[in-house]
């Protein structure tokens, strides 16, 4: 990780970035990173809240302002190659004269040969102000890679004089992914604390901090489940795909490291009430991971660029907390109307790229459940194959699969019994979906409990299957249609 970032610093350095943005809270591993690729520069640092100060020795050196120091060290790249650090100055960086001076600065480094001056504005916020834009070449320091992850954890181990199996190293290795060395050291310490030593049970201790990271982010929400594949009724494809790919999740570090690729996610695409929510949900217990949901309309700011780094921030959290279950529900509302030849707005194509870049290029176990209830609006570029390892489609549930539907609502509420005529409720459903199953169950147990708590017979659930209005004669020609679009690409149904 450190000499990744060293030589992709140096290189901007090299390739006259007049002003890098180190978006990083830990400023000790931000000073290294500096202080190593120095070489002959001449460092001067200025932090917000002192004014200036001794790089090394971080003591003060004058109390100035950012706009008075900067008119001091403007002209040092002249004598000798000069970095100049600012330490916490974002909120500076809506002042005029302040925009005005750095952008002199970069100016000088890139048109006169005798001038050398870099800049590095070093902050755990991104702010860009719209007039520094095209000199400002944002870096972020790189997340440790599970080896290095496992080399910290075995050296904590060492240091502690506890001894680490390196089987448990590597285990735990894949479940601290996506953190920084900072964030690891913590969790390694609360570890220790907590049973003396480090073990594979931590991966919950684990998880746990990660959700604490997530709500401090505020990008993502995680979402509680209880449901279980078994409560699932039907959709044996899907599920049959699903406990597959459980199976590697489970197991991520030996199934990488027998060269099984890492599952990217699924798209379900279906009709309303039909368990794809239900499916986000069972899928994220089936493979013990939590689930976390993306709101990209949640994600739109008002200023120029902030929706896009929202988005940025969101899924570096995603792969912080990885592995976990990405669920975006009603995908197609976010990206709409983008590929149709109707334009889209442009924030949300810019989101729509970035979004389809990191789908592309992610090697994080970050996987992807999106949901969708029609594909009319959606980019094309998401439905061809390579994108999702599965597209899904989930029709209106057949005869045997309303069956389970039925016994898995009425044993739930425990009001199953043999004498139930399901052959006859089965008839009476055609064009039922999940949920009106559901709130057939659910009324004629209610009804029952209202006639002094009479049994549920069948005859009780016919007469609540005849007062529900099914999905099919509310929603006829949406479905329809949607069977239509879907024809046009290789959707896999997801109940046969
Ligand atoms: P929407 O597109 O409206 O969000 P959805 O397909 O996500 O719908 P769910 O929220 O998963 O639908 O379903 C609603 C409820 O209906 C579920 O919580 C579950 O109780 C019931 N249900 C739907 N499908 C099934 C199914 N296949 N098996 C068992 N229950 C189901």
């Amino acid at each position: 990780m450190r000499e990744n970032a060293v030589s992709v610093l140096s290189s901007y350095v090299d390739a006259l970035r007049p002003i890098i943005y180190i978006n990083h809270f830990d400023f000790k591993v931000v000073d290294d990173l500096i202080n190593s690729i120095s070489e002959h520069a001449r460092i001067v640092e200025f932090n917000n809240a002192f004014g200036a100060i001794d790089f090394k020795s971080k003591l003060v050196k004058n109390e100035y302002t950012l706009e008075s120091f900067l008119k001091i060290v403007m002209d040092d790249g002249y004598d000798q190659e000069t970095f100049v650090v600012l330490k916490d100055v974002q909120a500076e960086l809506k002042n005029p004269k302040v925009i005005a001076l750095l952008k002199r600065i970069a100016e000088f480094n890139l048109e006169k040969e005798d001038y050398h001056e870099n800049v590095f504005i070093v902050s755990g916020e991104l702010l860009i102000p719209s007039e520094l834009e095209q000199f400002i070449t944002v870096f972020d320091i790189p997340l440790p890679e599970t080896g290095e992850i496992r080399d910290l954890i075995l050296d904590y181990g060492r240091g502690m004089n506890i001894e680490i199996p390196k089987e448990t190293a590597d285990e735990i290795a894949i479940s601290l992914k996506g953190l920084n060395e900072f964030q690891i050291k913590q969790i390694l310490n609360l570890a220790y604390q907590n049973g003396g030593t480090i073990t594979k049970e931590d991966k919950s201790l684990i998880v746990k901090e990660k959700e604490l990271l997530v709500k401090k982010g505020g990008m993502l929400e995680i979402v509680n489940f209880k449901e279980k594949i078994e409560d699932i009724g039907g959709l044996n494809n899907l599920k049959q795909w699903l406990e597959r790919k459980a199976q590697i999740f489970k197991d991520l570090d030996s199934a990488i490291k027998f060269g099984v690729d890492v599952p990217k996610g699924l798209l379900i695409v279906g009709m309303p009430g039909c368990g794809k929510s239900l499916t986000a949900k069972a899928t994220a217990n089936l493979f013990e991971i939590p689930l976390v949901r993306l709101d990209v309309g949640r994600l739109l700011g008002k200023y120029v660029g902030e929706s896009e780094n929202n988005m940025r921030k969101a899924l570096k959290l995603a792969e912080a907390i990885s592995p976990c279950v990405l669920w975006i529900d009603e995908i197609e509302k976010a990206f709409a109307g983008i590929g149709n030849g109707n334009g889209g707005n442009e924030v949300a194509i810019r989101l729509f790229g970035q979004f389809l870049t990191w789908m592309q290029e992610k090697e994080s176990t970050v996987f992807i459940v999106a949901t969708a209830n029609n594909i009319e609006n959606m980019p094309p570029e998401f439905l061809r194959k390579g994108r999702f390892d599965e597209l899904f489609f989930v029709d209106l549930p057949s005869e045997e699969e309303r069956r389970s539907i039925l016994e898995i609502h009425l044993k739930k509420r425990g009001k199953w019994n043999s004498k139930i005529d399901v052959g006859r409720l089965i008839n009476e459903t055609k064009g039922f979906s999940g949920v009106d199953l559901e709130s057939a169950v659910k009324n004629a147990i209610e009804e029952c409990f209202m006639k002094n708590k009479c049994a549920v017979t069948t005859q009780w659930l016919l007469q609540s299957i005849k007062e529900t209005k099914s999905i099919s004669v509310t929603l006829k020609d949406k479905i329809n249609k949607l069977k239509g679009d879907l024809e046009k690409y290789n959707f896999i149904n997801a109940y046969k």
